[in-house]
């Protein structure tokens, strides 16, 4: 007994709450890095080593293939190997394939491997646009659908009640909707949604498989549980059937999947539901300096809804660091050489590569980092590295493995015989300078730590068992950290942390995004920033840039960022160029503007109003009232009127 993990070390008062809690239903309400996803690691190892539980008998759903793979390494290490930790569709799909031949007599449909071809014959069909992004919209629309428990009938008087922005007639993507399925079902193929819905009505119509299934299942946990959508709710009842051993663990603040169907009321609810149950709240956060925290209480603190339950202030637990900063550039481009600049700088001053991670909005984003981070000679992975597998230098490497096992690859120093293996595809013992190459040989690299790793927990560990390792992490899709910096999109970025966070690409138009075009919409983009802001251990930069790469226009920063950043920094002056533009143009006659940003006022609405339509309604007067006091305080030192400072693209 003595050998076995202390599972209480380590854990605040209110997480061994929640760690010794009597099966049952447990509920934890916290803010960002205050422990969530350790606790419930914790309590299922601690279930298991008590015997109150066995570890195949606990399902644990995690939102990411890459968070299943962690808590699954995680779990291991604490003792408690053997427990399913997976993505709602990971599970489905294991136990779909399980019953699907005792319900159907057939073998199980095949996933899709093209869900987006079908879109397109199913938009053509009904004489939709084929264009790239309408097909895109029209997937998503599909998606929120089936994810709503919406078929395509009850399509159009469920979009209209739920305020969706559809560009074509809902009855015409109610038509194209039913194509797709009809097309899919023809085909005999599965989209993801399609695993769910299957299993949820195997649960509720076969009696028997759920006494089967509810046999050998006894303990649910959901971690991430405030993006939770009707259709995994609905998969999750099924699972459960009357019972009630959960474990949830959210934070409704970091709700981002709203526009796909997710919604928190089920853990908001859930103290209400089960007026029995556990419940935890969290407020010590763990993961961040008080600087950071600092920021995200701030950026959440502006929300203009917050639903009771979700109003928990952080309180920042490590040790002081610097200062988040705020990084005004003129150009895209510039933007991406100065972060490569900076990340080169950290490195020198000590921080891993695969601790800094580079956060935008959308993926499209990503190709100028990958740029100025190759010319940089930095290496890096995108999106965490969830395609690991697919990597060609990779799928090369595990052919070669396989045929080193095959022709009985020597049994003694496994490292050095993954090592010379892998010289076949290309592995040298210094790095390459930089660009793709550097790239494949960090992933060769990343497969011989694997070795190192291995041959460390498990000494008599022979190839074979090595290629196994690999085979269970592919599927499972758990890649081995590869050596670089991450850069991943906001959503990507849930749930995981690193040293350092550059949040990219503030501005209007992306963050908040061009669609996001409610009240309801600009609320999600800033619980992203507040997702994004949280991932940071101890450097936190906030940077924008004024143009595109290589573009003239001038875009503004993001209204998110108004009141952040603190009016003495440089990022606060407007533009270099705008400002030397401004201060060589001859004074103007005083014009109607907006008290915000400054931004001339056209509309006689604006005018009568004060502000322009682009600035938020309810702004902090305090705030105001120092941000005018600044701008003519700059104006006097610029010497040029007070209009001058601050107009449009700068706010
Ligand atoms: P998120 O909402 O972003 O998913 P979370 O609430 O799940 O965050 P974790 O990822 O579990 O937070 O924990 C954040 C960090 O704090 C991790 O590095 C974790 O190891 C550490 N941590 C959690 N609890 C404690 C504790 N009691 N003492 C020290 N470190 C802790
Ligand atoms: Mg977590």
């Amino acid at each position: 007994m003595t050998d076995q993990p202390r599972l209480l070390e380590g854990l605040d008062p209110e997480q061994r709450q929640a760690v010794i809690a009597p099966r049952g239903p447990v509920c934890v309400l916290a803010g960002a890095g205050t422990g969530k996803t350790r606790t419930i690691t914790h309590r299922i190892a601690y279930l298991v080593q008590r015997g109150l539980v066995a570890p195949q008998q606990v399902l644990a759903v995690t939102f990411t293939a890459r968070a299943a793979g962690e808590m699954r390494t995680r779990l291991r290490a604490l003792g408690a190997a053997g427990v399913q930790a997976q993505t709602f569709h990971a599970a489905a799909f294991r136990q779909l394939r399980y019953f699907w031949p005792r319900v159907h007599e057939t073998q199980m449909w095949q996933l899709t491997d093209n869900k987006f071809r079908l879109v397109v014959q199913a938009a053509n069909k009904v004489g939709l646009s084929t264009e790239r992004e309408d097909v895109r919209d029209l997937a998503g629309e599909i998606e929120w659908a089936k994810s709503s428990l919406i078929g395509p009938e009850q399509y159009p008087a469920a979009a209209a009640a739920a305020d969706r922005d559809v560009p074509v007639l809902p009855e015409q993507l109610s038509k194209a909707f039913a194509a797709y399925e009809q097309l899919k079902n023809r085909a005999q193929a599965l989209d993801f949604d399609d695993l769910l819905l299957h299993i949820a009505a195997i649960l509720e119509e076969q009696p028997e498989i759920a006494e089967e299934f509810r046999s050998r299942y006894r303990s649910f946990v959901v971690d991430e549980y405030q993006d939770v959508n009707p259709l995994q709710q609905r998969v999750l009842d099924g699972w459960l059937g009357n019972r009630d051993d959960l474990t949830v663990v959210g934070d409704a603040n970091q709700t981002i999947y709203s526009f796909a169907g997710a919604s928190p009321k089920w853990l908001i609810g859930f103290p209400h539901k089960y007026p029995d149950a556990t419940l935890v709240r969290l407020e010590r956060d763990y993961r961040s300096t008080p600087q950071v925290v600092g920021l995200a209480n701030q950026v959440i603190g502006a929300a203009r809804e917050r639903p009771a339950g979700t109003r928990l202030k952080l309180v920042g637990q490590r040790p002081d660091g610097p200062r988040p900063d705020f990084a005004e550039y003129d150009d895209e481009t510039e933007e991406a050489d100065a972060i490569a600049r900076r990340i080169a700088q950290l490195a020198k001053r000590g921080v891993a590569l695969s601790e800094m991670a580079v956060l935008f909005r959308v993926n499209a984003q990503s190709e100028v980092y990958e740029k100025a981070l190759s010319d940089a000679e930095i290496p890096y992975q995108v999106r965490g590295g969830e395609r690991f597998f697919a990597r060609a230098e990779v799928r090369q490497a595990m052919v070669t493995l396989r045929a080193a096992v095959a022709y009985g690859g020597n049994d003694e120093d496994l490292p050095a015989t993954v090592r010379a293996a892998l010289r076949e595809v290309g592995l040298t013992d210094e790095p390459p300078a930089g660009g793709a190459a550097r790239e494949r040989w960090e992933s060769l690299i990343a497969l011989v730590e694997l070795a190192e790793e291995l041959a460390a927990t498990a000494p008599d560990a022979d190839l074979a068992r090595y290629v196994a390792e690999l085979d269970a992490r592919a599927e499972a899709q758990h890649p081995p950290t590869v050596e670089g910096v991450t850069l991943a999109s906001l959503h990507a970025a849930k749930g995981l942390e690193w040293d350092a966070v550059f949040l990219v690409g503030l501005v209007e138009g992306t963050l908040p995004i061009q669609h996001a075009d409610t009240d309801a919409a600009v609320e999600e983009e800033r619980r992203l920033l507040y997702v994004g802001a949280t991932r940071a251990r101890e450097h936190l930069c906030l940077s924008w840039a004024l143009a595109r790469a290589g573009g003239r226009r001038y875009r503004r920063r993001s209204r998110f960022l108004y009141g952040l950043v603190p009016d003495e920094h440089p990022a606060a002056l407007p533009n270099k160029v705008k400002q030397r533009e401004l201060l060589s143009r001859p004074a103007k006659p005083e014009k109607p503007r907006c008290r915000i940003c400054n931004a001339t006022l056209a509309g006689t609405m604006d005018i009568k109003l004060g502000r322009c339509a682009d600035c938020p309604s309810d702004v902090d007067e305090d705030l105001l009232s120092r941000l005018k006091a600044w701008r003519s305080e700059r104006a006097r030192q610029l010497k040029v009127p007070a209009y001058v400072v601050f107009t449009d693209a700068t706010l």
